[in-house]
């Protein structure tokens, strides 16, 4: 066993995982000036072929933009995103109709996962007081001391020190154990029953198969579809489905004959051959949803990003959560001047009820993606949205664009929602119950007419569907 103690005069953070959140987090303390030592599992991703993980791309909203900017990358990883200003609903007749996510020039980006990682890596590693360590996996931990053991890639093990510890090791944190055999640390974790597959839409004749700039949406109630596009023209779609129903697709030709009678216009675009192959190159993965709180314990340790609240994919906001943690971190340690034993409980009081608010949301957006989104009312209440937000920009505001395009608080934008609801709800009721005593006005009007000239009730009927007072 090999003892390494970092001696130097500077707080010494150790962030654990250098996946999304960790490497964007390294940046943050070591802009203040902290000793950073970010301990990751994998070796450097930056020079491995294939990078294994989660969803090839994903989308970045003005969460995750705002802190980018905060470390000065904002535009460097913008520039590789590609725009998505609406979702492309694909009916099953193939027809295409897109809903905007926002106002004129409101967007998504879809970004490269693997690539945005690199990139932080690399930033997080250009400050002279940050070390990355590779080929570390921690293994357990000491709230007492402080004290961490990671395991190398040869199986030798590594004892190390740090006065902060950051967890930033995903879903399945091993940081959080610690807190997991502590008193009153609240802990839920939920497995969704449905599961998700990529697969790959190659250009046509060096384009790309279908419009780039949407994030294409294929809703069918039980399931759905969704796809992504790449800077290399290519698009990743994603299946989203109950296990069972992955389950009962067993040959080639049954894959052929579910996108057929599902995706018909995908199919053609995705390659009945690469359909046929790649359904069965790797299982379907499963999707957690883990809450948890509070997110420090003492001093010494904090979690953030997945660790602390992993939620379904959805929304879009499980990496822009993550880095908006980043900064609402930031924000508090400049409020307590880096006190870290106010700060840590500030920030879980201020972060839990916005991150379980959005686990929350983000289980809800299944349902709306793969069914609302068919559904004729959810269409009309859009855009009654979309209208009322343009006449009164501050108090109506869709709950899509205050999550995706603000930085409101989550839970606020919650309860803002609920409220404008029921406002809207009791508004449109009103309307309709106006009308209807309007129409009934005219009608008992017409009626009497009718009965005054004595016609027969056939007759009365013509006479109204010629009409259409209705
Ligand atoms: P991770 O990305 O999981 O990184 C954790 C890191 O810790 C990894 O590098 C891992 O190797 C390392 N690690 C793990 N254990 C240890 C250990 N014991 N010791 C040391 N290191 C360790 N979010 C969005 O905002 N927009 C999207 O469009 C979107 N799409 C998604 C689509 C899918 C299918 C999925 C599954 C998720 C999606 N997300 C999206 C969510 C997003 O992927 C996560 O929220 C994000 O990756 C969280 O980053 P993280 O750094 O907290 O965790």
């Amino acid at each position: 066993e090999e003892s390494n103690c970092i001696t130097n005069q500077k707080t010494v953070v150790a962030v654990v995982g250098g996946g999304l959140v960790g490497s964007l987090n390294a940046c943050f303390f070591a802009k203040r000036g902290f000793h950073v030592e970010v301990f990751e599992s994998r070796g450097d991703i930056r020079c491995a072929k294939k990078v294994k993980g989660r969803s090839i791309n994903l989308a970045l909203s003005h969460r995750g933009r705002q802190a980018l900017k905060h470390v000065g990358i904002e535009e460097k990883i913008v520039s590789k995103g590609i725009p998505m200003h609406a979702r492309m609903i694909h009916s099953l007749s193939g027809k295409q109709t897109p809903i905007p996510y926002g106002k004129k020039g409101q967007y998504i980006l879809s970004i490269d996962r693997a690539n945005l990682n690199k990139e932080l890596l690399t930033v997080a590693e250009a400050y002279p007081n940050t070390k990355l360590n590779f080929d570390h996996k921690l293994q357990d931990w000491s709230p007492e001391t402080g004290q961490m053991t990671f395991i190398r890639a040869d199986g030798a093990k590594d004892q190390i020190e740090a006065d902060l510890i950051v967890g930033c090791d995903g879903a399945f944190s091993a940081v959080r154990k610690q807190f997991l055999r502590r008193s009153r640390f609240n802990y839920s974790q939920t497995y969704i029953p449905d599961g998700y597959m990529e697969l790959t839409m190659p250009p046509v004749n060096g384009e790309f198969a279908m419009e780039p700039n949407y994030l294409h949406i294929w809703p069918r109630n039980a399931f759905m579809m969704i796809s992504l596009p790449n800077l290399d023209k290519t698009f990743t779609c994603t299946l989203f489905m109950p296990f069972e129903n992955f389950e009962k697709i067993t040959t080639g030709d049954e894959v052929i004959e579910f996108f057929q009678e599902y995706f018909p216009d995908a199919t053609p675009l995705i390659g009945v051959d690469a359909l046929k192959r790649d359904f069965f190159c790797l299982p379907a993965q499963a999707m957690v949803s883990v809450k948890c709180s509070p997110y420090h314990i003492g001093d010494k340790c904090v979690l953030m990003g997945d660790a602390a609240h992993a939620v379904v994919p959805f929304y879009g906001q499980g990496m822009n959560a993550g880095f908006e943690d980043c900064i609402v971190f930031d924000e508090i340690m400049n409020e307590f001047s880096e006190d870290l034993g106010a700060v840590l409980p500030e920030y879980s009081r201020v972060r839990v009820p916005d991150d379980q608010a959005i686990a929350d949301l983000a289980m809800y957006n299944y349902i709306e993606m793969r069914a609302h989104v068919n559904s004729k009312w959810f269409l009309f209440r859009k855009h009654v949205d979309n209208f009322l937000h343009m006449l009164m920009p501050n108090t109506i505001v869709p709950l899509y664009t205050m999550v995706t395009f603000t930085r409101t608080r989550y839970h606020k934008a919650v309860e803002h929602w609920q409220w404008q609801n029921k406002v809207i709800n009791q508004v449109l009721m009103l309307t309709a119950v106006g009308a209807t005593v309007a129409g009934s006005c005219l009608l008992i009007k017409r009626r009497t007419d009718v009965i005054k000239m004595g016609l027969s009730a056939e007759e009365m009927w013509n006479r109204i569907l010629a009409l259409k007072t209705f």
